[in-house]
């Protein structure tokens, strides 16, 4: 389907969309409704799987797996399906963001860039397929050789979330398949859309049936069942810490399953006095509005040095107050609207919480009510303290923090003053004082004089509650192995027992 210019509006009647299971598609018996964040319309109609379900999608993976025509297949031909994806992706770009945009509330250019990373993330997967190896040891004696196999690790259930559906899927997916694993995805409910319709590009691309399996529903029904399913061998989740917590649970009361998990954060940009101040701010405004700060990476802490600060703060408070809000398909949109109605009342929460202790207001702060949609203008707090409820919770929200320091050594405690470890910044033309800085600061992924940037050939994850595992590059790929180890004798025993 090409998404053309008149067609760039909510669909007449909501889409049905069925859950996937050994390469056929299933009707719910019951539906979920999902109204688009940004039209207040509903757009898609989402099953309601069981647990039935879910069980009978665990056991096609598990037999697929078993099968071995994807687990057993030479490197060179799952490169061969995953490349024909990002051909296919390619194709039906226009049609995946449009109802990401439906579903998430997020700008239709941007959605359209995520569908691109999403096809490099295939391709890289694709090359990584015929690199992925193990190891030799050639140094146990004249007879004695050692080799450490690397093997997919079996039945993946891969959980995602709500801000970046099909993009966050597609960071872990191919990966998951590279590594000869087979799957069970279970997108939020709010926003699967984008996941059905990976299924069929797969199946066309020629992914054997019962690789990708996909069940809908809720998290507290599915998701928790297959925290807990006894024949999932690794499960990948990602979403909040206090959720994370529960799958490390379920998982030690089921069946050890591995676990990746990437958690919440409240990642700092420290701004020195040196750096370039409008690129700064530049940056700053980006990085805690892209997404409407609905991001794990989200740029949540200003750490800046004292001696600029009133007037970097204000350099940032004006670039966000410019910041264009509103419909996902004027292509003049920066941010979209918030994604669920739950998020948008936490956030407002926050931001209440801000101003009654004590934090100053520098811009927004407030909703823009247009109709019935739900959107909230990018805000700027100063003055914060750091025992202040924004300052330690993640909000997943356009809302910014701001501290202030005097010397590196206390703006790196500012950093690491949290107990999440996902992504921080630094911004500095000191070379030194850069390399100082980023091996201080605790966090998965460092920028120096950027913010977000990178590719699928880099892997990504967090320290502390921020996560366990690594996704994309090689180490995503090796993260869905195991490793195993064999030893070759060449020569005759010499025996233990006496003859
Ligand atoms: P959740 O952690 O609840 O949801 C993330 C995913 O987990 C969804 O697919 C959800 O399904 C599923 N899920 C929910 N409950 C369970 C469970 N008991 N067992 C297994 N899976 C489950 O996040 P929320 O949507 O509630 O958002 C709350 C906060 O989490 C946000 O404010 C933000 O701070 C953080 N968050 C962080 C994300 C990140 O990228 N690190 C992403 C999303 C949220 P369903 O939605 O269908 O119920």
């Amino acid at each position: 389907m090409t998404v053309t210019k008149e067609c760039l509006s909510a669909p007449v009647k909501p889409r049905d969309f069925g859950f996937f299971i050994d390469g056929v598609w299933h009707h719910g018996r019951e539906m979920y409704e999902r109204s688009s964040p940004s039209h207040n319309q509903s757009v898609t109609r989402i099953a309601c799987c069981t647990t039935q379900d879910l069980n009978a999608a665990v056991a096609a993976a598990r037999t697929a797996f078993d099968r071995g025509n994807w687990t057993q297949q030479p490197g060179a031909e799952r490169a061969e399906v995953l490349s024909r994806t990002a051909t296919l992706l390619r194709e039906r770009k226009d049609e995946i963001a449009y109802w990401e945009v439906l579903e998430n509330g997020k700008p239709l250019s941007q959605a359209k860039c995520e569908v691109d990373h999403a096809i490099a993330c295939f391709e890289t997967a694709a090359g990584a397929t015929r690199l992925l190896h193990g190891s030799t040891f050639n140094t146990l004696g004249p007879s004695l050789f050692g080799m450490v196999l690397r093997e997919p690790i079996g039945v993946v259930g891969l959980i995602t979330p709500w801000n970046f559906p099909f993009m966050i899927l597609c960071e872990r997916l191919p990966f998951i398949l590279a590594s000869g694993c087979t799957v069970v995805v279970k997108p939020a409910e709010v926003t699967s859309a984008t996941t059905l319709l990976m299924a069929d590009i797969l199946a066309d691309a020629g992914l054997p049936k019962g690789v990708y399996n996909v069940v809908t529903g809720s998290g507290s029904v599915i998701g928790q069942s297959m925290a807990e399913h006894p024949d999932i061998d690794m499960l990948s989740f990602t979403g909040s810490t206090k959720v994370g917590r529960s799958c490390i649970k379920a998982s030690a009361e089921s069946n050890l399953k591995k676990l990746g998990l990437e958690l919440g954060g409240k990642n700092p940009i420290i701004v020195c006095g040196d750096s370039n101040l409008d690129d700064a701010a530049d940056a700053v405004a980006f990085g805690v509005s892209f997404n409407t700060g609905q991001c794990c990476v989200s740029t949540s802490r200003l750490i800046v040095d004292q001696s600029v600060a009133d007037d970097f703060e204000q350099r940032v408070s004006e670039k966000m107050a410019k910041i264009r809000v509103g419909n996902p398909f004027d292509p003049e949109t920066q941010i979209g609207a918030i994604t669920t109605d739950a998020q948008y009342k936490v956030i407002l929460d926050y931001i209440d919480k801000g101003k009654a202790e004590g934090a100053v207001l520098l811009c927004g702060g407030h909703q823009i009510v247009r109709e019935r949609e739900r959107y909230i203008a990018p805000t700027l707090f100063t003055h914060v303290t750091p025992d202040m409820t924004i300052a330690r919770d993640e909000i997943f929200g356009p809302v910014l923090s701001s501290f202030r320091f005097k010397t590196v050594e206390e703006a790196i405690q500012l950093a690491n003053d949290t107990v999440y470890g996902l992504a921080a910044s630094v911004w500095t033309q000191d070379i030194s004082k850069a390399f100082r800085v980023t091996r201080r600061v605790k966090a998965g992924r460092f920028w120096v004089n950027t913010i977000m940037s990178g590719g699928p050939e880099t892997p990504i994850g967090g320290f502390r509650q921020s996560g366990w595992g690594r996704e994309a590059g090689l180490a995503g790929v090796e993260e869905y192995t195991q490793l195993k180890t064999v030893h070759i004798e060449t020569d005759k025993r010499s025996h233990w027992i006496a003859s």
